[in-house]
């Protein structure tokens, strides 16, 4: 009988990253500028992550769309 050497079902434990909040600040002499936007919704300290022209919001699922930029189109020549 050949016996099963793994349990199944068990998970091996992974650390998982470390808030990088700070990471959206940078320090300019006396002030502190924010690099990311933060929710309207939940208020600063919340912030949006910056998709394709479009902000969103993983705690409340708020989306704020950018400006539309206008995009050079292609022209396709036949
Ligand atoms: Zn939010």
């Amino acid at each position: 009988m050949a016996i099963k050497s793994k349990i199944k079902g068990k998970k091996k434990h992974t650390n998982k990253p470390t808030s990088v909040k700070y990471k959206k600040y940078t320090i300019e002499g006396d002030k502190i500028v924010k690099k990311a936007r933060s929710c309207p919704r939940c208020g600063p300290g919340i912030f949006l992550s910056v998709g394709k022209g479009r902000a969103y919001c993983g705690k409340c699922h708020f989306t704020e769309f950018e400006k539309r930029e206008v995009e050079p189109k292609l022209e396709v020549k036949e």
